[in-house]
C-alpha cells in the first residue's frame, strides 16, 4: 500500500482571473464556499444551461472527495436580467409575462420548479441554499446606496456604475472589451460603453409588474447587482469560488467584481480583491448552429430528452465525457452513445451487486479505502484521484471507473467499495440505478414496455417452436411501432425504442 501522499493528489483548479491552473486551498480551513450564478427563470433551462450546473456539481463533489465541507449557493434570477446583456431592452421576465399573459410571479414559480426538477433528474446535489433575487431587493438598495456617491451617476433611465471608477475594470475578461460593449444597445448619457445599470427606473407612466421604491425612484435592480449582493449576504466576501458559464466571464462577472471592489473600498489596500478567490467558467454546449441559447428558441431541454426516452443521467455522462473547459457539441448520436455507455456501467455494477448480496458498500470513506483497499485496486484509486484533482479531468476519470468494474480476480465487495467512492465524485447514481430504470418510455411511444416484453416472449416461444414466419411477423410488427429488436445484443438489452430524430 502506498502512503497517503501518493493517493492524495493536491487539488488544482483553473482560475479565470489568472488564466492558469493554481493549487487550491480554501480560505477557511476544511470548508469551501461556492456561489454559482443561477438560471433566469423566464423559460425552461436548455441543455447548455444545465451543463453549467453539472460542472459546479462536479466541482462540489470533488471538494467533498478531498474531505472539505462545502457551502454552495445557487441563485434564482427572477428579476433584472435584460434581453440584451446590458441596460437596454426589456427585462426577460417582464417580456415573458407579457407574451404569455401570465403574472410574472407565476412564470417565475413555474420555471423555478422546472429547473429544480432538472437538477434532481441530473443527480446534482441541492445547493445549501437557493437565493431568490426578489427576496434581496432591500439589501440591493443598501449596497447601491453605499457605492453610489463614489462610483455611480444618475440618468433618467436609472443609476449607472461608472466602470472607470475602479482600477483594472474588466481584467477578468482579459482587459477592457470595448468591442463587446459596443455590441450592446447604447444608453443615452452613459459615460463609458462599459458602464452598467445598478438600478433601472420604471419609465414614467408605466407600471412594471415587479418594481420597488428606491432613493432613485420606482424601479428594479440591475442583474449584476443581484449576484454581488446575494454572495455577500450568504457567503461573505471574499469567498472561495464563483462559477458561471464562459459568457459571464466577459460582462456579468467583471461587473460583479467592479461592484465588489467599490463596496469593500479596499481596491488600494488590496488591489487583487474581487470578492472571490477563484472565478471558474464552463465552456459552452454548442449544436450545429452554434451556442445553444434560450433566446434563439427551439432549444433542447432535459424534458425533451426524457420525452424521447433518454435517461437524464445519460446527459450527465455526456457532459463528464468532455472536460468542462472544452466546448461540447450536442447531437442525437452523441447522446445515444452516452446512453449506451451508461447502460454498460449500470449493467456492470448490477452484475457485481448480484454477486455481493449482504455486503455493504454504501458511503465508503476515503480513509477506509486507503487503509483497506486491495493492492491491485490502489493504482486505480490513485489515478482517479489524480484525474479529478487535475482541474476536474472527468474524461480521464471515467475510463478508470470502467476499469474498476471490469477488473478480474478481485473480491466483489472491494470492487463495489471503490466504484461507490468513484461514483460519489461523478454522481451517476450507479449504486442505485438498475437497468430497468434506464428504460424510459418516449412520450409519443405507441407501445408500452410491458407490451413489448409480452410480444418478445411470444416471439421467443415461436422461435422455440421453429415457427420463424410468426417470429418475423412479430418482429416486423414491433419495428412498425418504433421498437428495434436487437437479437444477439452484447448488452443483452433485447430491444430499444428508436430515438426521435433531432432529439
Ligand atoms: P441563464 O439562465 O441564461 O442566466 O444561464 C444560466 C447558466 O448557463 C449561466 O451560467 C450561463 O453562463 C450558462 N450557459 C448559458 N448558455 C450556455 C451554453 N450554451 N453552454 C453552457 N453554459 C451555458
Ligand atoms: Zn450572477
Amino acid at each position: 500500500m502506498s502512503d497517503d501522499q501518493h493517493i492524495t493528489a493536491p487539488l488544482r483548479l483553473f482560475n479565470s482571473l489568472t488564466r492558469t491552473i493554481e493549487p487550491f486551498a480554501p480560505i477557511e480551513d476544511g470548508h469551501a464556499r461556492i456561489y454559482s450564478c443561477g438560471p433566469t427563470v423566464y423559460n425552461y433551462a436548455h441543455l447548455g444551461n444545465l451543463r453549467a450546473y453539472v460542472f459546479t456539481d462536479t466541482l462540489r463533489r470533488t471538494l467533498l472527495w478531498k474531505g472539505l465541507s462545502v457551502t454552495h449557493i445557487i441563485n434564482i434570477t427572477d428579476v433584472g436580467h435584460l434581453t440584451s446583456d446590458a441596460d437596454a431592452g426589456d427585462d426577460k421576465m417582464e417580456a415573458a409575462a407579457r407574451a404569455s399573459a401570465q403574472s410574472i410571479w407565476d412564470i417565475a414559480a413555474h420555471y423555478t420548479q422546472a429547473f429544480k426538477q432538472n437538477i434532481a433528474d441530473l443527480n446534482i446535489l441541492s445547493p445549501s441554499e437557493w437565493t431568490v433575487a426578489t427576496d434581496y431587493v432591500p439589501q440591493m438598495i443598501e449596497f447601491a446606496q453605499k457605492i453610489a456617491p463614489t462610483h455611480c451617476y444618475e440618468l433618467d433611465s436609472g443609476l449607472y456604475f461608472d466602470s472607470s471608477s475602479v482600477p483594472a475594470y474588466g481584467a477578468l475578461a482579459g482587459g477592457r472589451d470595448d468591442a463587446a460593449h459596443a455590441r450592446i444597445d447604447p444608453v443615452a448619457g452613459k459615460r463609458n460603453a462599459s458602464d452598467f445599470a445598478i438600478w433601472r427606473k420604471s419609465p414614467p407612466g408605466e407600471q412594471r409588474q415587479m418594481e420597488w421604491d428606491s432613493p432613485w425612484g420606482k424601479g428594479a435592480p440591475g442583474w449584476h447587482l443581484e449576484c454581488s449582493v446575494m454572495s455577500l449576504a450568504r457567503l461573505g466576501h471574499p469567498f472561495d469560488i464563483h462559477t458561471g458559464g464562459i459568457d459571464h466571464r466577459e460582462i456579468h462577472h467583471p461587473n460583479e467584481i467592479a461592484q465588489n471592489q467599490a463596496y469593500c473600498g479596499c481596491t488600494d489596500a488590496e488591489p487583487g480583491f474581487t470578492g472571490a478567490r477563484w472565478w471558474m467558467h464552463n465552456n459552452f454546449l454548442v449544436d450545429r448552429s452554434g451556442k445553444m441559447s434560450k433566446s434563439k428558441g427551439g432549444f433542447t431541454t432535459l424534458f425533451s430528452l426524457i420525452d424521447a426516452g433518454v435517461h437524464p443521467l445519460a446527459y450527465r455522462l455526456l457532459c463528464l465525457g468532455a472536460h468542462y473547459r472544452s466546448e461540447l457539441e450536442f447531437s442525437a448520436e452523441g447522446v445515444a452513445a452516452a446512453l449506451t455507455r451508461l447502460k454498460r456501467l449500470v449493467m456492470g455494477v448490477e452484475g457485481l451487486k448480484a454477486r455481493a448480496e449482504g455486503v455493504t458498500w454504501q458511503s465508503p470513506r476515503l480513509d477506509y479505502l486507503r487503509a483497506n483497499l486491495h493492492p491491485k485496486l490502489v493504482p486505480l484509486l490513485e489515478q482517479f484521484d489524480a484525474a479529478i484533482a487535475d482541474d476536474l479531468m472527468t474524461p480521464r476519470a471515467l475510463p478508470l471507473l470502467e476499469e474498476a468494474i471490469a477488473i478480474k480476480k478481485i473480491p466483489v465487495d472491494e470492487k463495489l467499495c471503490l466504484i461507490a467512492a468513484f461514483d460519489a465524485a461523478l454522481g451517476l447514481n450507479l449504486m442505485t440505478l438498475g437497468r430497468a430504470d434506464l428504460r424510459l418510455q418516449p412520450k409519443d411511444a405507441v407501445i408500452t414496455p410491458d407490451a413489448i416484453e409480452a410480444e418478445l416472449e411470444r416471439r421467443a416461444a415461436a422461435r422455440a417452436d421453429k415457427d420463424f414466419a410468426l417470429s418475423d411477423e412479430i418482429r416486423d410488427a414491433l419495428i412498425a411501432q418504433g421498437v428495434d429488436v436487437m437479437d444477439g445484443d452484447p448488452l443483452r438489452w433485447d430491444w430499444r425504442l428508436t430515438l426521435a430524430q433531432g432529439s
